[in-house]
């Protein structure tokens, strides 16, 4: 068992981050082996383009999906979307750890979606990747009742859906750490030991 973690924040000091650390020392714990790629530290490429994919013939239209599948095919891929796909390679599962940003993900997380998840890698006919397990942890602006949780429920299903769903993978239930920002130290602190029972619960 090998677990990819992908984590989307800028600051080390942010509770998405201190989410993150619990994954890993949870991971530790039980001997399971992990690779992390951290977009902000690593200044991860969010833009999906001409310049993902080398030596792509001049004479051809460019197309994102197609000249994906000519990368893959002539092993033309830029090294950081290399990397990304080698690291997923080698992975059962895969955590996007990330803070809710206007009902999505952050544009760096986005933007490792639409390079590293390539047409002909990760879906399509004779993807190459295979079908992995994933979970989302995701901390929230916060929830004032039943109803905006349940819209919460309802976007973040969608969210999974969209990709995850779309490819086949096996979606697990995600973590949601609501209201962060308003809720007291003791109050956080519960919410990472919650995060620790819903790994060993849903991935260890
Ligand atoms: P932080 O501010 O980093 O952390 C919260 C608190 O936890 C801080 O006081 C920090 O010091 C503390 N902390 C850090 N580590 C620990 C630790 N180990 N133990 C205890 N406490 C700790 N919200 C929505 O709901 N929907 C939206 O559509 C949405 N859109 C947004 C768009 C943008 C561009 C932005 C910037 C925010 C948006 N938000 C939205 C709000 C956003 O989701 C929250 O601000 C974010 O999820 C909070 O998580 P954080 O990691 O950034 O919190």
């Amino acid at each position: 068992m090998k677990v990819h973690l992908v984590v989307a924040h800028p600051e080390k000091t942010s509770f998405n981050l201190a989410l993150h650390q619990v994954a890993i020392s949870t991971f530790k714990n039980r001997d399971i082996n992990t690779s992390v790629s951290n977009l902000y530290t690593e200044e991860f490429v969010a833009i999906a383009g001409h310049t993902d994919v080398l030596d792509f013939p001049e004479d051809e239209n460019f197309n994102l999906a197609k000249a994906q599948r000519w990368a893959q095919k002539n092993n033309s891929f830029v090294e950081d979307i290399k990397t990304e796909q080698q690291k997923l390679l080698s992975s059962d599962m895969l955590i996007l750890q990330f803070p809710l940003w206007w009902w999505s993900y952050p544009a760096i997380l986005k933007g490792w979606l639409d390079r590293v998840l390539s047409s002909g890698f990760a879906y399509g006919d004779g993807a190459e990747l295979g079908r992995k397990k994933v979970m989302y942890s995701i901390t929230t602006g916060g929830a004032n009742n039943q109803e905006e949780l349940e819209y919460y429920q309802q976007k973040i299903a969608g969210l999974y859906q969209d990709v995850f769903g779309f490819i086949g993978w096996q979606v697990m239930p995600a973590f949601i750490a609501h209201g962060v920002q308003q809720k007291s130290q003791q109050e956080r602190t519960i919410i990472l030991n919650n995060y620790e029972k819903h790994l060993q619960k849903q991935v260890c």
